[in-house]
């Protein structure tokens, strides 16, 4: 058997659309010059993938929990533990998580500001050390801050339960008694409730706090938690297929999903903000580094999903462009020992401003493959390949037949 090569996959995030009236009926793909994407595909072997399922509308999460090979259906718990790991907070099996508001409440616990005057880091940083590690009644509570009022928290210990109501009332008014949907979620529920009140204890006097106020802000005085989930027993990725593996990614929620299914979660260069402005380019790049340290990296782009959610076909012509930009510095440097992927975690609809279960095109290339009649990257010009149509699931295994890392099936 020859060496056995590393493996790229690159999901350029809500990639697939539909027919845009703007565009004169065709799909942002099929209306912008990608000679390098064609490239791959002309010279690499092509098909479409329902990322989770045919006619389901996946989110970025499951899909990409598919796309790593996993079956969403089984492992996904929720947005509570993997927006925790996307900030960095990755807990263990059986830990329950929770996205939570810093929020302003009076002694009732009233909230009254449920952004807490949109408080941000470094306040809620210093704010949280006052939780961090908070033990009640043999739970240990994990926290950690997130972007402007958001921050997670992790309950673990023996016996725990995700089966409870949110603290949060999704409004201004008093915060909600959390409590069991099932009789053994009811201690769970109690731990949680005793958490927000002495989130409340430990903060309202807090020296932040008392400087918020003198400066005429809401102080940001309570923890409101909401979306529990358990941490999934999710088998990690590099033991599964025995690849060391990273991502490449900008959103939290991405990273979120990696970090929890056992990738290294590398760090970007600062001009990869993974928003519509990002720097491709500098992002393949790193990928193309990590690949020299690692056997398998995912790579996320996300800006044709907000110029999806946008509805704005043109931006997203204009972000295909610089996909395409990203795919030639990848052409120009290709080492002889890769096998890259080239596809989306779902479609991204500009008429739609949403995700649609339409299947997203994907194209495969390393040196020596069969060459298929696809030419043309797109929605309908990767129909044309030999892979037919997959599913996300599919990609890793093909990759790695592809990649000389699979054992024989039978004799
Ligand atoms: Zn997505
Ligand atoms: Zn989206």
């Amino acid at each position: 058997m020859s060496s056995k090569k590393r493996i790229l996959i690159v999901v350029m995030d809500g990639l697939g659309d539909r027919g845009c009236e703007e565009l004169g009926g065709l799909t942002p793909l099929q209306a912008t010059e990608t000679p390098n994407l064609d490239w791959f595909t002309k010279h690499g072997t092509a098909g479409t993938c329902d990322t989770v399922a045919p006619g389901v509308r996946p989110g970025s999460d499951t899909s990409h929990l598919s796309i790593l090979g996993y079956d969403p259906l089984r492992e996904y718990t929720g947005r509570g533990p993997f927006e925790a790991a996307g900030i960095g907070l990755i807990g263990r099996p059986g830990d329950v998580a929770f996205r939570c508001n810093f929020s302003t409440c009076d002694d009732s616990l009233r909230i009254t500001d449920r952004r807490a005057g949109r408080v941000d880091k470094p306040d809620t940083e210093e704010l949280l050390s006052a939780l961090d590690g908070m033990e009640i009644d043999g739970a240990e509570a994990l926290v950690r801050a997130g972007t402007e009022h958001r921050a997670a928290l992790i309950l673990r210990g023996e016996g725990l339960d995700a089966r409870v109501t949110d603290a949060d009332p999704h409004e201004e008014g008093p915060i909600l008694q959390s409590r069991g949907r099932v009789p053994e979620a009811e201690r769970t529920a109690r731990i949680l409730n005793e958490f927000v009140r002495r989130s409340y204890g430990a903060m309202r006097d807090h020296p932040v706090n008392r400087r918020r106020i003198a400066e005429g802000k809401p102080p940001a005085n309570v923890l409101v938690p909401r979306g529990a989930g358990e941490f999934p027993h999710i088998r990690p990725f590099p033991e599964i297929h025995g690849m060391s593996a990273a991502c490449v990614a900008g959103v939290g929620m991405i990273k979120g999903i990696c970090g929890v299914c056992g990738l290294d979660v590398l760090d970007l260069p600062p001009e990869c903000t993974g928003g519509a402005g990002s720097d491709f380019s500098a992002k393949m790049r790193a990928a193309m580094a990590a690949l020299e340290r690692y056997d398998f990296v995912l790579m996320n782009c996300k800006a044709p999903d907000v110029a999806g959610h946008d509805r704005d076909p043109r931006l997203k012509c204009d972000v295909i462009s610089r996909l395409d930009e990203m795919a030639g510095v990848l052409r120009e440097g290709f080492p002889p020992d890769l096998v890259v992927a080239f596809t989306a975690d779902h479609s991204t609809p500009c008429s739609l401003g949403d995700h649609s279960g339409d299947p997203v095109p994907i194209a495969i290339y390393t040196p020596g493959n069969v060459m298929d009649d696809a030419s043309v990257f797109s929605e309908s010009g990767c129909a044309h390949g030999r892979i037919g149509r997959i599913a996300g699931r599919q990609i890793v295994p093909i990759c790695m037949d592809l990649a000389d890392r699979v054992e024989k099936f039978g004799a």
